[in-house]
C-alpha cells in the first residue's frame, strides 16, 4: 500500500486525494492541514453569500470521508510543527497543496497606515479565519476595525477578491444573516456607514481580471447603484469597436458599457467603477488613511499603462488592497521567489532542475494564485498522474509504520474527523443559539473547545 500525505486541505489537496484513491485501490492518504477545519479557501476565501461555490464543501467532504483518506488537521509542516523531513520519513510521497498564503504589496508610501488593508486580511475577518489578527481596542477585541468611522471605502484592483470584497460591503445584515459569517463581522458590517466604494484598475476595462457573472452581480445588489464614467471607458481603444476581444472581456466590456449608460437614480450604497488610475501614495489624516493618491494612465498601446504626470485623490477612510495572492517558500523546498511557485515538472518537484524523488506540487503553489476552483481538478490530476507513474520505485522503502502513530509519538496530536464533526455541530449551535443557521466559530479557542467537547 502507498501511503501518500497530502499538506493542505483545500480544493487543490482535496482534489488530489480524490485522483490518487480514484486512479489507484493501492494508495492510501493522509491530507493535513494546518488548521483544525478542511476546504482551505473554500471555507476561508469564498464570500459568506456565494451559498452556492460554499457548498461545494459537501463535494470535497466526501473526498475526506472515503474509507481510504484520513483528515489530519491541527498539524502544522515547518520548523515550528512537524518538519517536511519527517514527513517524507513516515510517507512514499508527499504532495503539497498548501496555496498562496500572503497577499502582494503596492510598494507605496502610507500602504500601513491604520485603516488601510489588504483584501486577504478583510476577507479572513468576515470568513472567520482563526488567524487573523484581533485587534484590540480599550483591552477589548475590535471586532468592527474595518467598517468603523469610514463612510467611504477604495479598493485597489480589479480582480474577483475586489469584487467581492466590493459587493460584501455594499450587503446588509438582512442578507447576510441567513450565511455563515462570524457574528462580530456581521454586526459590525450591520452596523457600518460605509456608503461609497471606488474599485479602481490600473490599467483599462477590457484587462480587468473579474468574471463577467461577478461583475454583473454588483448590479444586483439590493439599494445600491454602481457607475461607471464612459470617459475612462473610452481611454481603452477596444471600448470602441470590442469585436477583436474575448468573449469574456467582451460580455465585461458590454456590461460596463450599460452601467455608463444608465441614468443616475438614488441609492444607499454607490459602487463605482474606476479605470486607468495607478496608486502612487495613501494620505494620512487624523492619523489614519484618508485618501489614496492616483497618477492617471493611459494605455501604451502593448496592453500596458503608462503614466501621465496627473493626479487625483480619492477619499476613503477605508483601504482594501486587492491585487492578488502570493505563494510563500515552505522549509526544506525550493522556491521561485519572482513566481511565488515551487519549481516543478508535472508536479513533480524539482530541485536545481532535478526531480526529487517522492515530492510533489500541486494547485496555486504549483501553477500561481490563477483560475477558479475548477482549475485544481486538471491540476491535481497532472500531479496524481506523475505521482502513480513513480509509485512502484516509491513503494519500495519501507515505511516505520502508521504515519498517525508516529506523529503521536511525536507529541503531534491531530483533529481527526470527528474532531471536525465536533466543530461543524459547535457551528449548529451556535447558529440555533442567535436565531440564525449554522455560525462560524472565529477563533482558535472556541474552534479548539468545540474539537474537546467544551462549552464555548
Ligand atoms: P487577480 O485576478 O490576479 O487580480 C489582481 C488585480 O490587482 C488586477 O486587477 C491587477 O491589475 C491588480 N494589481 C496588481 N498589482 C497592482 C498594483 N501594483 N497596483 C494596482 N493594481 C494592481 O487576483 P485576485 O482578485 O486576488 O484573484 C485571485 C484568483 O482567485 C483569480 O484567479 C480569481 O478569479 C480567483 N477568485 C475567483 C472568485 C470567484 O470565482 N467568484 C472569487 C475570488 C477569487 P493588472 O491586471 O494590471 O496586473
Amino acid at each position: 500500500m502507498l501511503r501518500v500525505a497530502v499538506v493542505g486541505s483545500g480544493p487543490s489537496g482535496c482534489y488530489t486525494a480524490q485522483s490518487l484513491v480514484q486512479l489507484d485501490n493501492d494508495v492510501c492518504v493522509d491530507v493535513l492541514d494546518r488548521l483544525p477545519c478542511p476546504y482551505g479557501l473554500v471555507r476561508y476565501g469564498v464570500a459568506p453569500d456565494h451559498e452556492k461555490i460554499k457548498s461545494l464543501q459537501n463535494n470535497l467532504r466526501t473526498v475526506l470521508e472515503h474509507e481510504r483518506v484520513r483528515f489530519l488537521g491541527g498539524v502544522r509542516i515547518g520548523p515550528d510543527g512537524v518538519p517536511g523531513a519527517r514527513l517524507r520519513e513516515l510517507y512514499h510521497a508527499v504532495v503539497y497543496c498548501v496555496g498562496a498564503a500572503t497577499d502582494r504589496h503596492l510598494g507605496i508610501p502610507g500602504e500601513e497606515l491604520p485603516g488601510s488593508w489588504s483584501a486577504t486580511e478583510f476577507v479572513s475577518w468576515y470568513s472567520g479565519h482563526p488567524d487573523f489578527p484581533e485587534h484590540e481596542r480599550n483591552g477589548a477585541p475590535d471586532h468592527d476595525g474595518f467598517v468603523a468611522g469610514a463612510n467611504s471605502a477604495v479598493v485597489i484592483g480589479v480582480g474577483n477578491v475586489a469584487v467581492d470584497v466590493t459587493r460584501m460591503l455594499a450587503r446588509g445584515a438582512t442578507e447576510l444573516s441567513p450565511t455563515d459569517i462570524p457574528q462580530g463581522a456581521l454586526t459590525a458590517l450591520a452596523a457600518s456607514r460605509v456608503t461609497d466604494v471606488d474599485m479602481v484598475g490600473r490599467r483599462g476595462p477590457s484587462q480587468a481580471r473579474f468574471t463577467t457573472k461577478e461583475l454583473r452581480e454588483l448590479g444586483s445588489l439590493p439599494d445600491t447603484e454602481v457607475t461607471v464614467d464612459a470617459r475612462e471607458l473610452e481611454l481603452d481603444p477596444a471600448y470602441a469597436d470590442p469585436s477583436g476581444l474575448p468573449a469574456p472581456q467582451r460580455r465585461n466590456v458590454e456590461v460596463l458599457r450599460g452601467w455608463a449608460e444608465a441614468p443616475p437614480r438614488a441609492a444607499r450604497h454607490r459602487i463605482r467603477l474606476r479605470f486607468f488610475l495607478r496608486p502612487v501614495e495613501l494620505l494620512a489624516e487624523a492619523g489614519r488613511v484618508g485618501a489614496v493618491r492616483f497618477e492617471r494612465t493611459v494605455p501604451d498601446g502593448r496592453g500596458g499603462v503608462t503614466g501621465t504626470g496627473r493626479y487625483e485623490d480619492i477619499a476613503a477612510q477605508l483601504v482594501l488592497r486587492s491585487v492578488g495572492y502570493r505563494g510563500v517558500p515552505l522549509e526544506g523546498l525550493p522556491f521561485d521567489a519572482a513566481s511565488g511557485t515551487v519549481p516543478h515538472l508535472g508536479g513533480r518537484v524539482l530541485r536545481e532542475g532535478a526531480v526529487s524523488p517522492g515530492e510533489y506540487v500541486a494547485g496555486w503553489i504549483k501553477r500561481g494564485p490563477t483560475g477558479v476552483i475548477g482549475t485544481n481538478r486538471p491540476c491535481a490530476k497532472e500531479t496524481v498522474t506523475s505521482l502513480l507513474e513513480d509509485a512502484a520505485a516509491l513503494a519500495r522503502r519501507e515505511l516505520p509504520g502508521d504515519p498517525l502513530t508516529a506523529l503521536r509519538a511525536d507529541g503531534v496530536e491531530p483533529v481527526e474527523w470527528p474532531g471536525w464533526q465536533s466543530i461543524e455541530r459547535a457551528e449548529a449551535q451556535l447558529g440555533a443559539s442567535l436565531g440564525r443557521g449554522v455560525v462560524k466559530l472565529p477563533d482558535w479557542q472556541s474552534l479548539m473547545n468545540a474539537v474537546h467537547g467544551s462549552a464555548h
